[in-house]
């Protein structure tokens, strides 16, 4: 067999949408041409796995006719660009969602290429050199990541993003977003001139400015952005190299004005909110939880059945978290009973039963399908969860919310690095523990114990629960309390994530 005959194949859905006839489609899809599952990803996005050589241009044809594309999922350009998944959640959060349509569409190359050669399109020879309007000639350094947040939930963690935006309300109305650069979360092990790195606000803008701060945004790490090492290629590093005050000042000078002094706003958390919940126009959401992002029946479970079964009477649409849940939105009183009881009767939980920490848990794919893993992490950290929750159930914690991430790599697709308790494998069975994230996302994870296998993490991590259980100060979270009580240093940025 010749080397990478199969592949994964990643949909574009921006701010996470999917149309039931689109739901269908790739449900289809993942029998036809994939391994039978979906993938919910971190970012919002379908990833089919398991599609052929030959296949794949068909698989992307089909996809195409269900007007989803592959097109900027991957590659050196500005990558699908999260959002809070509901915008039936609040007039607010449909305005700032149709943000994320725009920031897409701007972002997206213009090539032709890829219709011609997955689609079939013509090939125009105009005699001229194409010219990417914001790429140039040779696109990016590396991949680029927008995401959008609605405080006080910051669901799309939006420091991780190289750009971010986040919504200011005032009276009841968007005036705007300040705007935040330079997140990340890959690293290389044993490599410290790699980092993951928290995005820093800059400013604030108005929201017919958001689009021309993208662009320039995104021309400066074009211009400036490393070529030679390509570990040190992505934008937060651009950005530590030249400093942040380099970059406001370029950024200024190519957009001819200047951004406004960052207006106030928290969050609380990065979290989805499962179950049932009336949105605008009396209508209702309901997010369900789907461990590792999995779309499948198991043997209990048949999630995936009842979802194709919901797909063909729903009247609304789906919305893929960032947390790799899904939200079944815009339900009409009537389609919600049905819903409830398509669930009920395909053994979907509505939301509710499952303990805090396997519905605060975050894994990326790993093995056997991502190339780079060194170690399980979709397919192991249930099982791990199974230990530590009869340890987190003694001590009376079942619903306290930690956040918990596991990665097969330092690439920290799952975004580990804003894990309060993250796991980044190392080899097989063996992972690097961190601690120490903050709950909403605004400080990093720090290196607790290296190379260490289920038992020994078992053993580090239970007196640890142990000891916050008793002596936490009251409503603190996990991540703030080994930070305190000085099990890890407070890692506030990337630059000092080794010391
Ligand atoms: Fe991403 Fe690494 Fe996980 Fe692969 S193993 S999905 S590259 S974090």
């Amino acid at each position: 067999l010749e080397p990478y005959y199969q592949f994964m194949l990643r949909v574009v859905t921006p701010g996470g949408l999917s149309t039931p006839a689109q739901w269908l489609l790739m449900d289809e899809l993942a029998d036809k041409y994939g391994t039978g599952s979906l993938k919910l990803t971190t970012r919002q996005a379908f990833q089919l796995h398991g599609v052929l050589k030959w296949n794949l241009k068909d698989t992307i044809q089909e996809i195409n006719q269900a007007l989803l594309t592959t097109l900027a999922a991957c590659g050196d350009v500005s990558r699908n660009v999260m959002c809070n998944p509901n915008p039936y959640q609040s007039d607010i959060h449909s305005e700032v969602f149709g943000w994320s349509q725009k920031l897409t569409s701007h972002l997206a190359p213009k090539t032709p290429a890829y219709h011609e050669i997955w689609l079939d399109g013509e090939k125009v020879e105009s005699g001229e050199e194409e010219v990417e309007p914001i790429y140039g000639k040779v696109y990016l350094p590396r991949k680029f990541k927008i995401g959008i947040a609605v405080p006080p939930m910051n669901d799309v963690d939006v420091y991780s993003q190289d750009l971010g935006y986040i919504a200011i309300v005032e009276n009841d109305k968007l005036v705007g977003f300040n705007v935040s650069v330079g997140g990340g979360m890959g690293m290389t092990h044993g490599d410290t001139a790699t980092y993951p790195q928290l995005a820093k606000v800059i400013g604030f803008v108005t929201p017919d400015q958001i689009l021309d701060v993208a662009e320039k945004t995104v021309m400066i790490q074009r211009d400036y952005g490393n070529r030679s090492v390509r570990k040190n290629a992505r934008f937060k590093y651009t950005i530590d190299r030249h400093g942040l005050d380099w970059f406001v000042d370029e950024l200024h000078d190519r957009l001819g004005w200047e951004l406004q002094p960052a207006r106030e706003f928290s969050f609380d958390n990065t979290g989805d909110r499962y179950g049932w919940v009336k949105g605008v126009g009396g209508k209702w959401n309901l997010t369900l939880y789907v461990q590792g992002g999995r779309v499948v029946d198991t043997a209990g479970i048949k999630l995936r059945t009842a979802l194709r079964e919901i797909a063909k009477i729903h009247t609304g649409d789906f919305r893929l978290t960032a947390n790799q849940n899904l939200v079944i939105a815009n339900v009409t009183s009537q389609k919600k009973t049905k819903i409830a009881a398509l669930l009920k009767e395909h053994g979907v939980e509505e939301g509710g039963n499952y303990s805090a920490l396997r519905r605060s848990a975050l894994s990326c794919v790993a093995l056997p399908t991502c190339g780079l893993a060194m170690a399980e992490a979709e397919r192991y950290l249930p099982t791990l969860i199974d230990k530590l929750e009869p340890i987190l159930e003694e001590a009376g914690l079942r619903d306290e919310e930690i956040n918990i991430r596991m990665t097969g790599c330092p690439n920290g697709c799952a975004r580990p690095a804003l894990g309060e308790i993250a796991f980044i494998g190392k080899a097989q069975g063996r992972y690097n523990i961190y601690m120490g994230a903050g709950f909403s996302g605004d400080r990093l994870s720090k290196l607790y114990r290296e190379n260490i296998a289920e038992d020994e993490i078992i053993e580090t991590l239970k007196p640890i629960i142990n000891h916050f259980a008793v002596e936490r100060d009251k409503g603190e979270h996990f991540g703030d309390f080994v930070v305190r009580t000085g099990y890890v240093k407070a890692v506030t940025d990337g630059t000092n994530f080794h010391d």
